[in-house]
């Protein structure tokens, strides 16, 4: 059922020994936290953006570029509902890039530093001999926001499964323009108890599987339910769309029945949030379809490392 993507990252899980009072989240999470000794932490992700995988420059700017590279570790806090603190940046430039460049997505990068408030405190400067491709990574830190962070492995039998916003299609430009969900995180728990949490980047297909595996429980999500974006509707076939497109960066997580009663009845923001299903002890994520048959969802998102690597 796993990726190639998930598995060598399991084996990298297998192999470090980490002491879990200085590690308290460590390889597998949407962030990784660090005992700082008497109950005070950080978190820190990283992500690499790479053109003609990441982006296009023929249909992105640069700006945009330096805002999605930030937008998605944005999410990864978000994904743990955890406050940004700040970000250090890396780049890897093609020959013919220059000043000009590098402020076009230094710009990019501060829309969303100061959106929320999270600066660029640092990074790096790397230029290749050539006009290879761009290469941008962001490193990102937070700190623990109204309770401590939301892991990917708390999920429990018979809770909602609930999802932000509307899923699929951001190939078509939702995902140089995504908002990461860190304000309504930090909301929905402060309102209820949070069991389970991650951002979608890979499809709800590839991502679901994650929180079951770390869980240990299996998943039953509705495609009557599934909140299919305008985008995904456009397409030759939405559903597919809504259930392996990546980049969604909306937030997935699971809550007991009585904690999403409370949060739909008190919810008050502009973000939509759908229940689609309910975690189950069966081990294996289905779906039931529109015409009520109950089929096992196929892990069909995006896969970083490809399939048949042998991996
Ligand atoms: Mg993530």
């Amino acid at each position: 059922m796993n990726s190639a993507e998930d598995k060598i990252t399991n084996w990298f899980a297998r192999q470090s020994k980490l002491d879990n009072r200085k590690f308290p989240i460590g390889i597998g999470d949407d962030m990784a936290m660090i005992g700082l000794g008497s109950d005070k932490s950080i978190l820190v992700t990283t992500d690499m953006l790479l053109e003609g995988v990441h982006f296009d420059l023929s249909k992105a700017t640069l700006e945009q570029v330096g805002y999605k590279a930030m937008a998605v570790s944005l999410s990864d806090c978000a994904a743990m509902a955890t406050k940004p603190i700040g970000a250090v940046a890396a780049v890897a430039l093609p020959k013919r890039f220059g000043q000009k460049e590098l402020k076009q997505i230094h710009n990019g990068i501060n829309i969303a530093a100061e959106k929320y408030n999270c600066p660029l405190i640092g990074g790096d400067i790397t230029s290749w001999k050539t006009d290879a491709g761009f290469a941008i990574n962001i490193t990102m830190f937070s700190s623990q926001g109204n309770c401590r962070p939301v892991k990917r492995s708390g999920a429990q039998v018979e809770d909602v499964i609930c999802v932000t916003g509307f899923l699929g299609g951001s190939d078509l430009g939702k995902h140089l323009e995504f908002t990461p969900r860190v304000f309504e995180a930090l909301e929905i728990t402060s309102m209820v108890r949070v069991n389970s949490m991650m951002d979608l980047s890979d499809g709800l297909s590839s991502d679901l599987p994650r929180i079951c595996t770390q869980s240990k429980v299996g998943a039953l999500i509705e495609e009557d339910r599934l909140p299919v974006s305008a985008q995904a509707m456009s397409k030759n076939d939405p559903l597919g769309a809504v259930l392996n497109d990546g980049e969604d960066f909306e937030l997935l997580f699971t809550l007991s029945k009585e904690d999403s009663e409370k949060l739909f009845e008190n919810w008050e923001g502009d973000l939509i949030i759908t229940p689609i299903g309910e975690i189950t002890s069966t081990g294996i994520v289905e779906m039931k379809t529109a015409c009520g048959l109950i089929v096992t969802l196929k892990q069909k998102g995006y896969d970083h490392l490809g399939s048949g690597n042998g991996v």
